[in-house]
């Protein structure tokens, strides 16, 4: 099968490479919502809602909410929500980022959230993210910034001065070995504000107007189609921006028919690093849309109360293929592979918040629409990950799935998955969004 034959998948590749970080991620997502008519609420401001409507939400550059108000009660119809998030693991340069070392000017990263370093050494890296720059009437201001060629390396050690390294794997001091090499900018030692001047440079500006910033080191080789039939996928921060296109392509290409009741996604920032933070899934933020969706459309908290209860999350995060050269750290059982469709989560102790009636429901929006599914279960003798599955549920008092497509390489640089994976995903949260009642009967009137 050729590349062509996936659509989906190229076009999830095509979103990723426009989007090297959550700043820029939400930027995309608002492209494609703009284009299909969606209207911008700015959370400062009263919001004057209209049923049958799209409108979205952007809170501080990276966490993003987009909704379809339906025409229906809300009530009687509850809601329909796709949780995913914006950020992936890695590295975010410091403060004070320039330091000469034996005559080479380095930058100094923070490492964020839980990325496998040694897959950033001698990749072709690039610094990409936010800058908040001083307009001439001294007002701050947040501009995208992309650095537009790869600026920085990070060289692995020669095996000549590291010879057990294929035996003890890569190792490094975290604080001396990860300033990673950009050039030497001139013959005086560097300081903050001749990175400053960089970023000045490039943004068409004084130096003295960049004030501060966050900026993600990005790679910059774009995302490819691998295996021998090119049924395999390879990119950045599949971990989650494959989730965070599939459901805003689910919200985009639902027909208006079926399902009357709210349709929301929401894309968080800091996953990675808790949750916790204003912007994050641990934060407020899809609290307060729906307490203003609630105030628009619903009749007192007695409503809002009967909608959640009608409601239904799919909180949609990439799971762990089997690796076959791996198999001792899979519970073989609940193994799950790539192409094989949308994995469901399940953990006993809640670090995924599926519980069987939630199980049973996205295995039946599954089979409804003909798309494979899997079931995957962590060692018992591993620590299992979580994601904004438990937190949301357990801040909405709403039913939760945690679902999500299989891949490889977990917080790599360079993640892969399978292509027909994507296309299956959209499939079934499409349907979520669409089937006109939920197959529960607790959850319909
Ligand atoms: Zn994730």
């Amino acid at each position: 099968m050729a590349a062509a034959e996936h659509p989906a998948a190229r076009a999830l590749l095509d979103f990723i490479d426009r989007s090297p970080s959550p700043w820029h991620a939400v930027a995309s997502c608002v492209q494609e919502l703009a284009t299909a008519g969606y209207q911008q609420l700015n959370e400062g401001n009263p919001w004057r809602l209209e049923s049958g409507q799209g409108y979205y939400v952007i809170r501080d550059d990276s966490s993003l909410i987009a909704f379809h108000t339906g025409s229906g009660a809300m009530a009687e119809h509850g809601s329909r929500i796709i949780g995913a998030h914006t950020d992936s693991p890695g590295f975010r340069v410091k403060p004070n980022p320039l330091k000469r070392n034996a005559g080479l000017d380095t930058v100094g990263v923070e490492i964020y959230g839980g990325p496998i370093v040694a897959t950033f050494a001698d990749r072709d890296l690039t610094l990409a993210g936010r800058v908040v720059v001083r307009d001439g009437n001294g007002e701050l201001h947040t501009r995208l910034y992309r650095a537009p060629n790869p600026v920085l390396r990070f060289p692995n050690l020669a095996i000549h001065l590291n010879r057990t390294v294929n035996q003890e794997g890569l190792k490094y001091d975290l604080h001396q070995e990860l300033p990673l090499i950009l050039g030497t900018l001139q013959e005086a030692l560097p300081s903050r504000s001749d990175f400053q001047a960089l970023l000045a440079r490039e943004l068409g500006t004084d130096a003295e107007a960049v004030v501060s910033w966050e900026l993600a080191v990005a790679d910059t080789q774009p995302g490819a189609f691998f295996g021998l039939e090119r049924e395999y996928i390879a990119d950045s921060q599949l971990d989650n921006l494959a989730s965070c296109h599939a459901a805003l392509e689910a919200l985009l290409t639902a027909p208006e028919d079926g399902y009357q009741g709210l349709r929301l996604i929401a894309l968080f920032d800091h996953e990675e690093i808790g949750s916790q933070s204003f912007k994050g899934a641990d934060g407020p933020f899809l609290q307060d849309v729906l307490d203003r969706l609630s105030e628009a459309f619903l009749d007192g908290t007695g409503a809002a109360r009967q909608a959640r209860a009608r409601s239904l999350v799919l909180s949609a995060d990439m799971a762990h293929a089997h690796h076959p050269n791996y198999a001792r750290y899979y519970d073989l059982e609940h193994a799950v592979h790539p192409n094989r469709g949308p994995v469901i989560k399940l953990n006993a102790n809640q670090r995924y918040a599926t519980d069987g009636v939630a199980e049973a429901v996205f295995e039946t929006l599954c089979q409804e629409v003909e798309v494979p599914v899997q079931r995957y279960v962590h060692r018992n003798d591993l620590p299992c990950g979580s994601t904004i599955g438990p937190i949301t549920a357990g801040r909405l008092g709403i039913r939760c799935a945690d679902i999500g497509n299989a891949m490889w390489s977990m917080h790599s640089l360079r993640e892969s998955a399978g292509a027909l994976d994507h296309d299956y995903m959209i499939r079934t949260m499409r349907h979520f969004l669409t089937r006109e009642r939920l197959p529960l009967r607790e959850a319909t009137p």
